[in-house]
């Protein structure tokens, strides 16, 4: 089917429902597969639907047509509203639909039916416990807003005041929901979750009496972490080195002994851990359910980001419950990505899990060339990555497309 063909079918709900399923462009076989054409090594974008893919169906294609030509084969692309409001930017029945999203055609719809026209898998991105979707949530029921520490300084409180509390079942079942209207509507053939941690250590009602339940009194926890943040989160990483028998923290230089021990900590450490866990199997049981996978942009300083985050991505791989492991090792720096590849590879050795690392196109603090990214995606492969994706297409110039097409 040609442009001109596939956008004939653009707001004929049979037509989009007759390619739903029948063009995805690879067999889905969960955890086993593979988003790569088969000829070289496979590659992913993050880009937004907000920004790029709203203008019209045909702007749609030829935007995803240059990717693809571009040796693109997965795309996660954000379904969320970019700017500070509650919204998606699907035709949802559950969240606020964004303003800036067509009445006439669907841009998600559009998206996904077109990455599959043209052999590129699509893995819908959500911003799980800190986006849009959570943000309509916490607007309609206050108590679903995570409460942090007051002695959180300013600019991180202002960055992470948004996060509902993702320990809380309904939090949860509504973040699931709208992964599943997702899948029901549109057939991708992944869910991205970004966001998959929970900000700061929660002091809701939620988390308070739950932790009450576990015998530990969260607000003299939470009275510790403000007086020694520094002891506080060095006890909680090497409960979790110990726990899995490592001594280093992915990223560091340092070889550590984890002598530092607090059982209360531990026990509070670990019930968070299991709660976002139980989200993340949760949406891979739906996900397999289906033919379909999960993936995670994920922290790379690993263990040191659960104290706080739990964010515990090696148990993930391990229990084999994330198919697609992404953390985000963005970086100027050729030799880092080169020590985060050999790290995070060892730690997920053994899962089915696939490990595809982010590299940075472009930063706030820095930006790359095409040869840069190239030699990255180069230092990921030889590492033993199973693709990369990059962050982000906004970045993404057509001399770096014309480069990694030869991959
Ligand atoms: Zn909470």
């Amino acid at each position: 089917m040609n442009r001109r063909d596939f956008l004939k079918t653009v707001g004929g709900v049979a037509a989009a429902g007759t390619m739903i399923g029948s063009m995805r462009p690879f067999a889905q076989a969960g955890a086993q597969a593979d988003a790569s054409s088969g000829t070289g090594f496979p590659l992913g974008v993050w880009t937004s639907i907000y920004n790029k893919y709203s203008e019209s169906p045909e702007a749609t294609y030829q935007r995803l047509e240059r990717l693809a030509e571009g040796g693109i084969d997965l795309l996660v692309p954000l379904v969320e509203i970019g700017g500070g409001r509650a919204g998606v930017m699907w035709h949802s029945q559950l969240v606020p639909v964004c303003y800036k999203c067509p009445e006439d055609w669907d841009p998600v719809e559009v998206f996904v039916n077109a990455a599959h026209e043209l052999g590129m898998e699509v893995h819908p991105w959500l911003c799980c416990f800190n986006g849009k979707v959570a943000r309509y949530l916490r607007e309609q029921h206050p108590e679903t807003t995570a409460i942090f520490s007051e002695s959180e300084n300013w600019a991180w409180a202002a960055r992470h005041k948004n996060y509902a509390c993702a320990m809380q079942p309904r939090v949860q079942k509504f973040i699931f929901d709208a992964y599943r209207e997702l899948g029901e509507r549109y057939g991708p053939d992944g869910f991205h979750m970004d966001y998959i941690r929970t900000g700061s250590q929660c002091t809701c009602d939620y988390c308070t009496a739950e932790m009450a339940k576990l015998g530990l009194d969260i607000r003299a926890m939470q009275a510790r972490y403000d007086q020694d943040r520094d002891f506080w989160l060095k006890a909680g990483t090497h409960g979790l080195m110990r726990k899995y028998g490592v001594r280093k923290v992915v990223g560091s230089d340092e070889e550590i002994d984890p002598v530092v021990v607090d059982e209360e900590l531990d026990r509070w450490l670990a019930w968070r851990i299991d709660r976002l866990t139980y989200f993340v199997s949760q949406l891979h049981q739906y996900a397999h359910k289906h033919d379909q996978v999960t993936s995670a942009a994920v922290k790379f300083f690993w263990p040191r980001q659960c104290p706080t985050g739990a964010q515990d991505w090696v148990r993930w791989t391990r229990e084999n419950i994330l198919d697609y492991m992404m953390s985000m090792n963005y970086t100027a720096d050729p030799q880092f990505v080169a020590r985060l590849a050999s790290e995070q590879t060892q730690l997920i050795a053994g899962s089915k899990c696939q490990y595809w690392p982010g590299l940075g196109r472009t930063a706030e603090q820095w930006t790359t060339t095409p040869e840069a990214l190239v030699e990255q995606v180069e230092i990921a492969r030889n590492g033993g990555a199973h693709g990369a994706m990059i962050f982000n297409e906004s970045g993404l110039t057509d001399d770096d497309l014309a480069l990694l097409k030869d991959l």
